[in-house]
């Protein structure tokens, strides 16, 4: 059988023997002195084995107190004798084999952890009863370790004798201290930067907060964190979008979405979620993400917008002002004009014998001033889409981001949610950047305004982009809105045509204008279940088709 290193051997009453029968009576002498000198060599050999397999064990004895850097004692108080082993002299600092003392180890004693630890002595000796507790020593060079002593009393209960370990922990200690260190780093860079962390394995496993997620959620930090607690901080109007987001990060899609929360006190939290699944090693799913508090952000982009859209419609009027007074000055003349033809014509005419060549030419004149009315309506039109584009590369998937950032506040008015499902590796288009953002936005502004009245489903308006199978970049935004019969959609785009009771109709003519000038298409088709899609396509940038 092995035995265990540890285990120093027991010697039995006849370490396994032949009990001692030499003398028995009736035995001749030198029989019975041949026994005893059998006897003798059997001894010796014997205790020589146990003297080996102890000298043995205390090797390994010694080899494991000083790999775990601990040492054993043992004490007796009514006597004041104390014995160390080797490992204990080393872990006070004194030579080994020097007698030791208990005034030797007090002397090794922190002073600012001496008189709890002459306590805690004190107490186990009065009660006889075991020990366990931590204390620094202070080593002659200064230096400080910390140990860890554990004893239990062996003795009688008014005659108490001690033995126990002591293990040095400086290491675990440092550790312990480096990680709390990095942990408050951590907390205070996440307070700093309002983000938090979170996981939770799917299948509603155990959820694990940092601080800052419990500070973002408003919810205690002794509170369990549970599915239901964290839905009842969700914004009512974000439950469906929030509820779709877990659906879609545990099955182990990426996810990165802002939404509301709202606090029991009425307070609305802007929160940017990023999120993504990683499998353990038994293959389970657990979902990692971070949570950041972007209220500030998002409050002053709304001031933003707020005075953005004012200045907008400022503008707008004053534009359409402008536009009115150019157009009444420009068409007006030719419109006068057609006028004095038109009567001169009537009154050469009217003449006896009538001047019918006369007629003719002021007919004429009348046709030349009404074909410079119509130019003047065709140069408002192109007015209306602007100037000429320029022809840069444009990303459009980074343009309609920033539009996306711009109509936030407009998506929160309208209480419309926005996905955008951007294709990656498309190739630029060549155009006008602020333009295309118009179109964009114009687009945008319109889902928003078809959703205003929607209350039976999620306002949800989800803005794609694609590569054609001809090369072309394409861009639609679907809206879950009121939609239009399908015989409207030429309509649709018809300059001042409007269902709006406060609409210009200019919009949907202005955006098919410039995605033309850009050689593109915009189209407009109701949805198969509600609400409606307007899409356009975009030629790429010359020579970056892929
Ligand atoms: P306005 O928004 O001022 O009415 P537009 O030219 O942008 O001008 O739009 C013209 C009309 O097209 C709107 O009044 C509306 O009837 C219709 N329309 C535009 N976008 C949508 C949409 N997403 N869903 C349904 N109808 C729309």
């Amino acid at each position: 059988m092995r035995r265990d290193p540890l285990d120093v051997p027991r010697a039995g009453p006849a370490g396994g023997r032949e009990p001692l029968e030499i003398v028995a009576p009736g035995r001749p002498l030198p029989h019975m002195l041949h026994a005893l000198c059998r006897y003798l060599e059997s001894a010796s050999a014997d205790w020589e084995r146990r003297e080996a397999e102890l000298r043995r064990s205390e090797a390994f004895l010694a080899q494991a107190q000083r790999l775990t850097r601990t040492g054993s004692l043992w004490w007796k108080p009514s006597t004041g004798e104390i014995a160390w082993s080797d490992g204990n002299y080393r872990l006070m600092g004194y030579p080994v084999g020097i007698t030791p003392t208990v005034e030797m180890a007090m002397e090794r004693c922190h002073p600012d952890d001496l008189p709890r630890v002459q306590e805690t002595l004190a107490a186990a000796v009065r009660d006889g009863a075991g020990a366990e507790f931590e204390h620094r020593l202070l080593m002659p060079d200064g230096s400080v370790k910390h140990v860890r002593v554990v004893f239990q009393s062996v003795g009688t209960p008014g005659d108490p004798e001690f033995i126990g370990a002591a293990t040095d922990i400086t290491e675990w200690k440092r550790a312990e201290e480096g990680l709390r260190r990095s942990e408050a780093y951590l907390a205070e860079a996440q307070r700093l930067s309002s983000t938090g962390n979170f996981g939770w394995s799917a299948g509603g496993g155990r959820h694990v907060w940092s601080d800052e997620t419990f500070r973002i959620f408003g919810l205690d930090r002794s509170a369990p964190v549970t599915r239901r607690a964290i839905l009842e901080r969700v914004h009512p109007e974000e439950l469906d979008t929030v509820r779709e987001l877990i659906a879609r990060a545990e099955e182990g899609q990426d996810v990165d979405q802002e939404f509301r929360l709202l606090l029991p006190d009425g307070e609305t939290r802007h929160v940017h979620v990023v999120a993504h699944g990683v499998r353990d090693r038994d293959g389970r799913l657990e979902v990692v993400g971070a949570i950041r508090d972007v209220t500030g952000e998002r409050r002053s982009e709304e001031a933003l917008g707020g005075l953005r859209s004012e200045l907008a419609r400022v503008a707008g009027v004053a534009g359409l002002g402008a536009l009115a007074a150019s157009i009444a000055h420009e068409v007006g003349q030719p419109l006068s004009g057609v006028v004095t033809s038109a009567s001169t014509c009537l009154r050469m005419l009217a003449r006896e014998p009538a001047d019918v060549e006369g007629a003719r030419r002021t007919a004429r004149r009348a046709i030349r001033d009404a074909d410079r009315a119509a130019g003047v309506i065709a140069g408002v039109r192109a007015l209306l889409a602007g100037r000429p584009p320029a022809a840069e590369p444009v990303d459009l998937n980074a343009a309609t981001r920033e539009v996306a950032a711009l109509s936030r506040g407009e998506l929160q008015r309208g209480r419309a949610a926005l996905r955008l499902e951007l294709a990656g590796d498309l190739p630029p288009v060549a155009g006008d950047r602020v333009q295309l953002q118009q179109v964009v936005s114009n687009l945008l502004r319109n889902a928003v305004e078809a959703m205003g009245g929607v209350e039976d489903r999620p306002r949800q308006v989800v803005v794609r982009t694609a590569l054609g199978e001809d090369g072309s970049v394409c861009l639609s935004v679907k809206d879950s809105g009121v939609g239009f019969e399908p015989g409207e959609a030429g309509r649709l785009f018809d300059a001042f045509y409007t269902t709006k009771p406060d609409g210009m109709g200019i919009g949907l003519a202005v955006s098919r204008s410039i995605v033309e000038s850009h050689g593109g298409r915009l189209r407009a088709a109701p949805n198969d279940g509600p609400g409606a899609t307007f899409a356009f396509s975009l030629p790429p940038f010359p020579g970056t088709a892929g």
